[in-house]
């Protein structure tokens, strides 16, 4: 851990403070956090919040955080995203405690809803999905009981069974909680436990035709694994009352023999009475966090993959270039809080310059060459040059660079008209070359095809131990050895979306993709020096005054350069909307 992570896990939030508290008072021997995806989709930089918090309260409070797949809905699951889901934690830098699935505790659930039956709070209603909607009530009016609510314990049960069994089809019955059709919260209205689903599951096979409700499954779970701050979104603030009946009712801890199906399978498990926090989900302006608008993304072909490097996924982030590092320092930043707040996207870039600014080695590339040809040395000079990898941390050592009278340089750092204030290179003007000295522009020569080329003299007495060496100029330019220089492709990518708000009135529907920014993504064929092309896939760089790039994973390889951009140096898109 650097020293600017642990300062920045020092920091202190609403949750923090409570989980203090429940140690200080006794509450709980050890914390127990656990991170709780549905396997419908990938990862995206919302999930990172949430795995930060969960991770970094069990590492700072020496407690332990599980990964759950909460699979408890057998339609919509893909092993596909069960396997990437536990890369990306794994990449994040998490080791998970204990990988459970929700599904692994089907036995209890269906004992614990067994139990309610027995102690009066649980039945099996006839209505139809329509009917129990009509009999729900709205937020003015309570609603109305079911007709089916006060069948006896014995035929309950005994429906139960049979609904267990596989005796009737879809939607006939559910199991429902006894609770109160007149309680303000619409939650509580007598709400669902089971449904009937013939579809058989990715882990359980066909052993089950009856499915439990996400919110009776997910406290059963946070219970059996003893779980003690189970850490959700605000959304599930209204069905906090509801985590907390069941909890109450089926009471895991003092009814051990509810467990007995896992203590068979050697788990054993120290049942608690978690306590749900809710927090508010990470927004993030020009792009879109929606598992269904992500997917739609894919499936359209409106980017190249899950992994695209515009897509906020952690696998797009990841091959963007994005590291843990700066992703744990973006979610610290941004903190924790019950306020809803739209996180603008130039955090999380930042974010990503201060961890690589630190780190990354400098090389030296040209996006955009022309060619500058130096008149004064013997056309077959040679020299290399010792450049150091990183300006303040002399730990990343040094490196040669190949020097010759033949350079590429940035089109943009010469011009013929230049306006006012421009330091760079000009007709008869000087610049520094980094690590070479003074020239001077004496000739622009333009070839049949259009082309320019620039005859410059190179002052021999500014050279690096000259006496000349100190002398003043106002700009200093990159370069690299025409000779020498690598051809790379270099993926230059921006932002998807081209404005703050892509949903923008138009909640749940496609239009978001009208906003797609047409510029996401340009590539170019540059120069980079030998010691940039020579790099391993998956290494962040900075190229000297462009930006911070990565080798792509999938496509950089001896011979067939590619890097992405990662992010500019400086914020561009500052005051642009
Ligand atoms: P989506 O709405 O994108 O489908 P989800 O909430 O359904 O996301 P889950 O797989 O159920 O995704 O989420 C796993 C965990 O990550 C949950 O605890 C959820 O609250 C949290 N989470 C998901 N999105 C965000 C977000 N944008 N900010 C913070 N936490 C999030
Ligand atoms: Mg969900």
């Amino acid at each position: 851990m650097t020293a600017d992570h642990a300062s920045e896990t020092a920091r202190t939030d609403f949750i923090r403070n409570i989980v203090r508290e429940d140690l200080a008072a006794g509450r709980h021997a050890r914390v127990r956090t656990r991170f709780p995806p549905e396997p419908n989709g990938y990862l995206h930089i919302g999930h990172a919040k949430s795995l930060v918090l969960n991770f970094g309260i069990a590492e700072e409070f020496g407690g332990t955080c599980n990964l759950r797949l909460d699979d408890t809905n057998p339609a919509k699951e893909d092993p596909e995203y069960v396997e990437a889901i536990k890369q990306d934690i794994l990449w994040l830098g998490y080791r998970w405690h204990e990988l459970r699935h929700a599904s692994d505790y089907f036995e209890v659930f269906y004992l614990a809803a067994e139990k309610l039956i027995r102690d009066g709070l649980a039945f099996v209603c006839d209505l139809s999905a329509e009917e129990v909607r009509a009999f729900r009530g709205t937020l003015t009016e309570p609603g109305r009981e079911s007709p089916w609510r006060n069948r006896s314990v014995e035929e309950n049960l005994d429906l139960f069974r049979r609904m267990r069994a596989g005796e009737f089809p879809d939607g006939a019955r559910t199991l429902r909680a006894r609770i109160d059709m007149a309680a303000g919260n619409i939650n509580l209205r007598d709400p669902a436990i089971y449904r009937i689903k013939h579809v058989p599951h990715q882990n359980t096979g066909n052993a089950w035709c009856i499915y439990p409700m996400y919110d009776y499954a997910h406290c059963l779970s946070d219970a059996i694994e003893g779980i003690t701050h189970s850490l959700c979104t605000l959304e599930f603030e209204d069905h906090r009352p509801l985590y907390d009946w069941f909890i109450e009712k089926v009471d895991l801890p003092r009814h051990p023999e509810l467990l007995a199906p896992l203590r068979e399978r050697g788990w054993h498990t120290t049942a608690a009475r978690p306590r749900q926090i809710e927090f508010s989900r990470l927004n993030i302006n020009y792009t879109v966090l929606s598992k269904r608008k992500l997917i739609t993304l894919v499936g359209e072909k409106r980017v190249e993959g899950w992994d695209d490097p515009r897509m906020p996924t952690l696998q797009g982030l990841r091959r963007r270039g994005f590291t843990p590092a700066s992703l744990r320092l973006f979610a610290q930043r941004i903190g924790i809080s019950k306020q809803n707040s739209l996180i603008d996207y130039g955090v999380l870039e930042q974010a990503l310059r201060d961890d690589l600014d630190a780190h990354a080695p400098r090389r030296l590339a040209v996006l955009n060459p022309l060619r500058l040809v130096i008149t004064n040395l013997p056309a077959d000079h040679e020299e290399r040059l010792r450049f150091p990898n990183h300006p303040k941390d002399p730990s990343l050592g040094e490196r040669e660079v190949p020097f010759s009278p033949e350079l590429w340089i940035e089109q943009d750092d010469f011009a013929e008209d230049p306006p006012k204030g421009f330091h760079r290179l000009r007709p008869g003007g000087e610049v520094r070359l980094r690590g070479v000295g003074i020239v001077r522009c004496d000739e622009v020569v333009r070839g049949e095809d259009g082309a320019i080329e620039l005859r410059c003299s190179l002052d021999l007495d500014s050279r690096p131990g000259r006496p000349g060496a100190d002398r003043k100029v106002k700009g200093t330019i990159h370069w690299v050895s025409a000779r020498h220089a690598v051809p790379a492709e270099i993926r230059l990518y921006d932002r998807l979306f081209d404005v703050p708000d892509p949903d923008d009135g138009d909640r749940g529907g496609p239009g978001f993709l009208a906003h797609l920014n047409p510029d996401s993504r340009r590539v170019v064929q540059g120069w980079v020096e030998p010691e940039a092309a020579s790099l391993p896939a998956e290494t962040s760089v900075q190229f000297e005054r462009t930006g911070y790039f990565i080798t792509d994973r999938h496509d950089h390889r001896a011979g067939s350069a590619v890097f992405n951009r990662s992010v500019t140096l400086r914020d561009t898109w500052a005051g642009r909307s």
